[in-house]
Protein backbone atom coordinates (compact mmCIF):
# COMPACT_ATOMS: atom_id res chain seq x y z
CA UNK A 1 0.00 0.00 0.00
CA UNK A 2 1.33 3.50 -1.02
CA UNK A 3 1.43 6.20 1.59
CA UNK A 4 -0.61 9.64 0.51
CA UNK A 5 1.95 11.24 2.35
CA UNK A 6 4.35 11.24 -0.05
CA UNK A 7 6.11 14.24 -2.28
CA UNK A 8 3.22 17.01 -3.19
CA UNK A 9 0.87 15.74 -0.81
CA UNK A 10 3.44 16.33 2.25
CA UNK A 11 4.64 19.29 0.76
CA UNK A 12 0.92 20.41 0.80
CA UNK A 13 0.80 20.48 4.20
CA UNK A 14 3.86 22.75 4.77
CA UNK A 15 2.04 25.15 2.79
CA UNK A 16 -1.49 24.65 4.10
CA UNK A 17 -2.05 28.44 2.18
CA UNK A 18 -1.98 26.78 -0.91
CA UNK A 19 -4.04 23.59 -0.28
CA UNK A 20 -8.06 24.28 -0.42
CA UNK A 21 -9.25 21.02 -0.01
CA UNK A 22 -10.39 17.74 -1.78
CA UNK A 23 -12.27 17.89 -4.72
CA UNK A 24 -15.06 14.66 -5.40
CA UNK A 25 -12.88 11.66 -4.72
CA UNK A 26 -10.51 12.96 -2.50
CA UNK A 27 -8.37 14.58 -4.93
CA UNK A 28 -6.33 17.66 -3.37
CA UNK A 29 -6.33 20.71 -5.35
CA UNK A 30 -4.42 23.77 -5.10
CA UNK A 31 -5.31 27.27 -6.20
CA UNK A 32 -3.39 29.82 -7.55
CA UNK A 33 -3.35 32.67 -4.90
CA UNK A 34 -3.10 35.41 -7.91
CA UNK A 35 -5.86 33.78 -10.64
CA UNK A 36 -8.33 31.47 -10.14
CA UNK A 37 -6.39 28.51 -11.93
CA UNK A 38 -6.32 25.05 -9.65
CA UNK A 39 -4.18 22.40 -10.05
CA UNK A 40 -4.57 18.85 -8.66
CA UNK A 41 -0.72 18.70 -8.33
CA UNK A 42 1.45 21.18 -6.35
CA UNK A 43 4.05 20.76 -8.78
CA UNK A 44 1.62 22.18 -11.24
CA UNK A 45 0.98 25.04 -9.35
CA UNK A 46 4.49 25.80 -8.97
CA UNK A 47 4.89 25.51 -12.96
CA UNK A 48 1.72 27.39 -13.88
CA UNK A 49 3.04 30.63 -10.93
CA UNK A 50 6.79 30.57 -12.78
CA UNK A 51 5.85 30.35 -15.72
CA UNK A 52 2.14 30.62 -16.72
CA UNK A 53 0.47 33.48 -14.38
CA UNK A 54 -0.09 36.49 -15.65
CA UNK A 55 2.08 35.55 -18.82
CA UNK A 56 1.14 35.29 -22.68
CA UNK A 57 1.82 31.41 -23.63
CA UNK A 58 4.98 32.11 -24.94
CA UNK A 59 4.96 28.81 -27.60
CA UNK A 60 3.40 28.88 -30.53
CA UNK A 61 2.50 25.78 -32.73
CA UNK A 62 3.74 26.20 -36.07
CA UNK A 63 1.10 24.01 -37.69
CA UNK A 64 -1.99 25.38 -35.94
CA UNK A 65 -0.85 28.35 -34.26
CA UNK A 66 -2.48 27.19 -31.11
CA UNK A 67 -0.29 28.73 -28.29
CA UNK A 68 1.41 26.89 -25.02
CA UNK A 69 3.17 27.95 -21.54
CA UNK A 70 5.29 25.36 -21.75
CA UNK A 71 8.13 24.17 -24.23
CA UNK A 72 6.67 20.26 -23.32
CA UNK A 73 3.26 21.42 -23.74
CA UNK A 74 3.72 22.57 -27.40
CA UNK A 75 6.22 19.51 -28.00
CA UNK A 76 3.23 17.50 -26.47
CA UNK A 77 0.82 19.10 -28.91
CA UNK A 78 2.78 18.45 -31.69
CA UNK A 79 3.42 14.99 -31.39
CA UNK A 80 -0.34 13.90 -30.57
CA UNK A 81 -1.78 16.68 -33.79
CA UNK A 82 0.97 16.66 -36.02
CA UNK A 83 2.33 13.68 -35.64
CA UNK A 84 4.93 12.66 -38.29
CA UNK A 85 6.23 16.75 -38.17
CA UNK A 86 9.31 18.21 -36.60
ZN1 LIG B 1 -2.19 32.08 -11.54
ZN1 LIG C 1 -0.71 22.45 -33.57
Amino acid sequence: MISPLNGDLARLFQNPSTFLGFKRGFQPFFQCPKCPKSYTHFSSLQKHIKWGCGKEPQFQCKSCSKRFYLLGQLNWHSKLKHPGQS
